[in-house]
């Protein structure tokens, strides 16, 4: 059978949650679960996370699934709508929506029904979604009026470069968000987990985090670890062959990789199309029997190769371990010149999931 694994460690998931709790005390937390969860599994990560103040997600769908699950909490969408039909939606699943545009405005005082939950998002320097600081007074003026529009209109920020040390953006993120809302009622959201890890005035009265809870940073020179926080996945395959390969020969397509003596190369049932990723370079570390061993060679779709020069007594059959608590995502994802979200969040269907610690 092919072995090829994704382990969901719910008491992890769980640590880290409390470890939020501990970085952000008196925040309450939006757990961020989009994009399933970032590979984790939706449903499986909002039952284990029934006392989250909230969820973030970025499809309707999503928000369907959660109900549908039997979660009842608040539940934001963190893209917001983008049509009028959309909020006939968001009003049957009781979901908030986030408010970024001046179009969504119009269509919010076009509605009469109401109490549609509003989190206005202000554009502090991202220059991706938000409205602009100077327009956030007349705005969040005009949501007021709407009866469609719940009261307590949150009023939240985005920052992008939260995981630098001292950053200046953030600095400059920080305080543009304060100014422009100086005087407003209503509860504010700013840190994301960089934020929260790194950016102590970011824990503002809601947090909304995804890769801390996934036991993740997004920075290169630290890992969840660092801060405390436990790897929830861990993806697993097992050698499906050893092979000995002689010096001078080349290993996997495109010949890239060549052997400058002889060697034992174990050959691993995982590849891309299992989200394991293609951009790893040579020389990846991948855990054999518990040992580093580097990776030779373009990974393939189902497969790729392994130097067990490090791993000599492998046999076929053995683990292989390509990320998880004894050898971080964050590491992997520096090899692919990415960051461990964007691995997780890769982890395709054909992988059996298995959850432990629930
Ligand atoms: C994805 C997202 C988050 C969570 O980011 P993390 O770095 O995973 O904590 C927070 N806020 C918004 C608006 C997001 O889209």
């Amino acid at each position: 059978m092919r072995a090829t694994k994704a382990t969901i460690d719910l008491a992890a998931l769980r640590r880290n949650y409390a470890q939020a709790r501990a970085y952000a005390a008196g925040s309450k937390i939006m757990a961020v679960v989009k994009a399933n969860a970032y590979g984790h599994g939706l449903e499986r990560i909002g039952l284990a996370l029934a006392d989250a103040d909230a969820f973030g997600v970025a499809t309707l769908s999503d928000a369907h699934r959660l109900r549908s699950a039997g979660l009842s909490q608040r539940i934001v969408l963190l893209s917001g709508f983008d049509e009028a039909a959309d909020l006939d939606e968001l009003a049957a699943l009781s979901v908030d929506t986030v408010v970024h545009h001046e179009y969504q405005v119009e269509l919010l005082e076009r509605r009469e029904k109401g109490q549609i939950g509003v989190w206005l998002k202000i554009d502090s320097g991202m220059n991706r979604l938000g409205v602009p600081a100077a327009a956030v007074r007349t705005i969040h003026g005009r949501l007021s009026l709407a009866s469609a529009v719940a009261d307590d209109i949150v009023l939240m920020t985005h920052l992008a470069s939260a995981d630098e040390a001292e950053s200046v953006q953030t600095a400059e993120q920080l305080s543009l968000f304060e100014r422009s809302t100086a005087g407003i009622p209503g509860p504010r959201s700013i840190g994301n987990s960089p934020g929260v890890l790194n950016a102590p005035g970011s824990r503002s009265d809601w947090v909304r985090v995804g890769g801390l809870l996934y036991g993740l940073s997004t920075r290169a020179d630290k890992v969840g670890a660092d801060y405390g926080l436990s790897p929830v996945m861990s993806l697993q395959s097992k050698l499906i062959a050893i092979n000995q390969v002689a010096a001078g020969q080349r290993i996997g397509y495109g010949g890239t990789y060549r052997a400058e003596t002889d060697l034992p190369v174990g050959i691993v049932a995982i590849g891309y199309g299992d989200g394991y990723p293609r951009h790893a370079r040579s020389g990846t570390p991948v855990l054999v029997n518990g040992t580093r061993c580097p990776t030779v060679g373009r990974v393939s779709m189902d497969l790729l190769a392994v130097d067990l020069r490090n791993a000599a007594n492998a046999r076929i059959g053995d683990p292989v371990i390509l990320w998880g608590p004894d050898l971080p995502a964050e590491t992997v994802a520096e090899c692919a010149e990415t960051i461990a979200y964007e691995l997780t969040c890769g982890v395709t269907r054909r992988v059996l999931y298995v959850e432990k610690g629930g």
